[in-house]
C-alpha cells in the first residue's frame, strides 16, 4: 500500500525534483549516526524550492532542512518528514568595485570555500571561519562564528522562501542574529541565497590574510577533536568549566582547580596540556553521571565536543546529550540540534 512517502516521491518524479530515497545519515552526517530518510529532496533551482515549500503548505507535510549536518544528529529508525537540503545549490561569484568586494552566494557553499576565496581576494574578517565544516546557509541560521569572525559579519540580506513558499528578502536587521542562533532556528524559512559586501578599508593583502589563516588553523589543532568524527561544540558556551561551576559548590571547588593548573601547563609545562585537559574531561564525566557511556563521550581534548566512538546508532549519542543538559540544571544551552522527536 502507498503511504504519503511514495506520494510524494511520485510527485518529486513528475515534477524532476533531484532526490535520494532512503538516504542513510550515518554515511553523510558528520556525527556518523542515525537512521534513514525515506526523501532527502536536493533541489537545484529557486524555482523548484518555491515548488517544493507551495507542495508541502497545500498538503499539509512538515518537512525540515539540513545544510552539511554538522551541527545536527538525528534519531535512529525510519524518518517519513522530507528533508531538503541545498547542496546542489552552491555558486559564489564576486564583483570588487572602489568601494569593496560583493558577494552572491547560494546558501549550499561551504564555508571554508566561502572564506577561503575571500582570503585569496586580500580581504580580512574571515579567516577565523577556515575551519568550520557547514553550509552558508547552515552558517547563517546558527549564526556561526569563530576567533572573533562571523558567518553574518558582512551579511547585507538574504534570500528566503517562507513557509507559504513565498519569496522574500530580508536584511540583516530582520535576523535577529545572537550567539549562535537567529530567526531561522525557530521558523521553517528556507534561506536560498545570501549577499555580502566588505568594505574597501578591509581588504589587508593576501599575504597577510593567509598568514592570519594559517595562524588560526594551527591553533584549532590544539584545541578541536580532530580524529574522531564530532559535532563542534555542545552547547552554546564560551566556556563550559566556568558555566558548570555555578551548578553547585562541587563543581565550583573543581573549576578553581582547573583554573589554577590550567595557568600552570599553559605557562610552564605546555607539553603536557593534553594529558592535562583529557584527566580534566574523565573528572567531569564522572561527577555529572556521563562516564558510562560507551560508544559516545566527549572529546578528551573539551567536555564540550561530543565524539563517535564507533557506533552508527545515534540513540545512546543522544541519551548522552539529554543527561548531560539534565545534569547542567540549566547552566548550558544546546548548540547541537538534537532532531529526536522528527517522524
Ligand atoms: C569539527 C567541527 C567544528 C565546528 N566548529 C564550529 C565553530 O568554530 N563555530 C561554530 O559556530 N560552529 C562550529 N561547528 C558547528 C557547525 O559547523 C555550524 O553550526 C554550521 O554553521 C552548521 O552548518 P550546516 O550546514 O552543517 O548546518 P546543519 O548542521 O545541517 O543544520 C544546522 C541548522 O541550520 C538549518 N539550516 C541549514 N541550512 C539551512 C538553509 N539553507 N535554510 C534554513 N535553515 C538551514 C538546519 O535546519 C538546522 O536547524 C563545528 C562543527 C564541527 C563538526
Amino acid at each position: 500500500m502507498k503511504d504519503k512517502s511514495d506520494f510524494l516521491s511520485e510527485w518529486l518524479d513528475t515534477n524532476k525534483i533531484p532526490y535520494k530515497k532512503n538516504y542513510e545519515i550515518k554515511y553523510y552526517s558528520w556525527i556518523k549516526a542515525g537512521g534513514v530518510i525515506k526523501n532527502y529532496i536536493t533541489p537545484e533551482t529557486i524555482d523548484q524550492c518555491v515548488n517544493i515549500v507551495k507542495f508541502f503548505k497545500s498538503n499539509d507535510i512538515e518537512f525540515y532542512i539540513f545544510g552539511n549536518q554538522s551541527n545536527l544528529i538525528v534519531r535512529d529508525g525510519i524518518i517519513t518528514t522530507p528533508i531538503i537540503n541545498l547542496s546542489k545549490m552552491n555558486k559564489i561569484s564576486f564583483e570588487e568595485n572602489e568601494k569593496g568586494l560583493n558577494i552572491f552566494c547560494d546558501s549550499g557553499v561551504s564555508i571554508p570555500r566561502f572564506s577561503k576565496n575571500i582570503i585569496k581576494r586580500g580581504f580580512t574578517g574571515t579567516e577565523g571561519l577556515v575551519g568550520i565544516p557547514g553550509s552558508i546557509g547552515g552558517g547563517v541560521c546558527m549564526n556561526a562564528s569563530s576567533y572573533g569572525n562571523e558567518v553574518c559579519n558582512y551579511l547585507k540580506s538574504v534570500k528566503v522562501i517562507d513557509d507559504y513558499g513565498n519569496l522574500q528578502d530580508l536584511n540583516k536587521e530582520e535576523l535577529s542574529l545572537k550567539w549562535r542562533g537567529s530567526v531561522f532556528k525557530e521558523n521553517k524559512f528556507l534561506i536560498v541565497y545570501v549577499r555580502f559586501f566588505i568594505s574597501k578599508n578591509k581588504y589587508i593583502g593576501e599575504k597577510l590574510t593567509e598568514k592570519n589563516s594559517l595562524k588560526i588553523t594551527e591553533h584549532r589543532k590544539t584545541y578541536q577533536e580532530s580524529n574522531l568524527p564530532n559535532l563542534g561544540s555542545i552547547f552554546a558556551t564560551k566556556n563550559i568549566y566556568k558555566d558548570l561551576s555555578k551548578k553547585n559548590f562541587i563543581f565550583l571547588f573543581v573549576y578553581f582547580i582547573y583554573k589554577i593548573l590550567s595557568v600552570y601547563y599553559f605557562n610552564f609545562n605546555k607539553k603536557k596540556i593534553q594529558i592535562f585537559k583529557s584527566n580534566f574531561v574523565k573528572i567531569y564525566l564522572k561527577l555529572l553521571g556521563l562516564n558510562k557511556y560507551e560508544n559516545f563521550s566527549s572529546s578528551s581534548k573539551t567536555l564540550n565536543c561530543l565524539v563517535n566512538k564507533g557506533s552508527n546508532s545515534s540513540t545512546e549519542a543522544i541519551n548522552f546529550l539529554r543527561q548531560f543538559k539534565k545534569e547542567s540544571k540549566n547552566c548550558l544551552n544546546f548548540e547541537n540540534i538534537i532532531l529526536h522527536e522528527i517522524d
